[in-house]
């Protein structure tokens, strides 16, 4: 998602939102040590093997949003979302991704950071309760900059993770940190840039940003997928352990309950939807096709599935929910 609305839009939502998610946002710290009841959600992660890697989905919590405002085809929306038993607005999942390599602790995404307000930010506590610590990821890996995305880079102006060199495709900082394309910008689309500045510019400073130029192996296990168009450099990044492969995709779905089926709908947050639209169709045909695993930004959280080609369009089906983990390398 793009940040040029979210002041607005986050003053829409939250007033606009049930009195469930009011209360869990407004009063957070009203735990009732006799019902066990805190209003917040339990930590967020989740752990699987991918060959010899270590995977941990991390969720940096959720973002609320009226999608039928923000998407094209409003009226397929609605009603998609009330044959899903939903209600507007619903809380979009922002996932993130940490994997273990045993060499490398390898983080895919990294939240909004304090730049979205009460409901995210939770990546680095939820990293802590899975057993890591932000000093030791060496190796960022961002889908795109976007402040859900690369949001949690930096707090306070001070990059949070350390030790960690940041990769992102060039497009993305050519557009995002540009001062000539800023300048060129309408005034209500100018937020993104400067919180692109504020959360990526620490790393640039730092000589830790680095920039790869579309399809590329940034690493033996880890090769990049041009996804272009949602925003300039969208990326996916593969990640291959024993034969087993896990896509993760970023933003190529917002809305799981609309785009599959209809993968034409675009988001207003799309720099360009109709190279967006096409790198949807593109990646979903060929996740179809072969029937590797994907992980994905906002899909319910652990937004763990595999697509599934249908006679019109696509459908996702999610992975079943594990507690017998496999042990890497098996
Ligand atoms: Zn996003």
């Amino acid at each position: 998602m793009k940040l040029k609305l979210i002041s607005l839009l986050a003053a829409a939502m939250f007033a606009s939102a049930p009195m469930a998610w009011a209360d869990s946002v407004a009063a957070p710290d009203q735990t009732t040590a006799s019902s066990g009841w805190a209003a917040q959600q339990a930590p967020g992660y989740y752990r699987f093997a991918l060959g010899d890697f270590r995977v941990t989905v991390l969720s940096d919590g959720t973002a609320p949003r009226d999608v039928s405002k923000i998407m094209s085809k409003p009226d397929e929306v609605r009603a998609a979302y009330a044959a899903s038993h939903e209600t507007l607005p619903v809380e979009l999942s922002i996932n993130c991704f940490l994997i273990d390599t045993g060499s490398h602790k390898m983080l895919v995404d990294t939240g909004a950071g304090e730049l979205f307000g009460a409901g995210s930010g939770q990546l680095v506590a939820n990293l802590r309760a899975a057993g890591y610590q932000p000093q030791d990821i060496d190796v960022i890996l961002l889908t795109h900059i976007h402040g859900d995305h690369s949001g949690g880079l930096s707090v306070g102006g001070q990059p949070v993770f350390a030790n960690a060199t940041v990769y992102v495709d060039r497009h993305d900082p050519d557009y995002w940190l540009s001062a000539s394309v800023e300048a060129a910008a309408p005034a209500d689309h100018k937020t993104t840039f400067v919180q692109s500045h504020k959360t990526v510019d620490p790393y640039v400073n730092a000589g830790k940003l680095k920039t790869f130029d579309g399809a590329t192996e940034l690493f033996p296990d880890v090769s990049t997928v041009a996804e272009h168009g949602h925003t300039p450099g969208l990326t996916g990044y593969m990640i291959e352990s024993r034969g087993q492969r896990l896509l993760l995709w970023g933003d190529i779905i917002h809305s799981a309950e609309v785009q599959f089926r209809d993968p034409t709908v675009t988001v207003d947050y799309d720099v360009d939807p109709k190279q967006a639209m096409a790198s949807r169709q593109r990646v979903l045909s060929d996740a179809a096709k072969q029937g590797y695993l994907v992980g994905a930004a906002h899909i319910s959280f652990p937004g763990l599935g595999h697509v599934r080609a249908e006679s019109k369009g696509y459908s996702w089906a999610p992975v079943p929910y594990s507690v017998m983990l496999q042990k890497p390398g098996q």
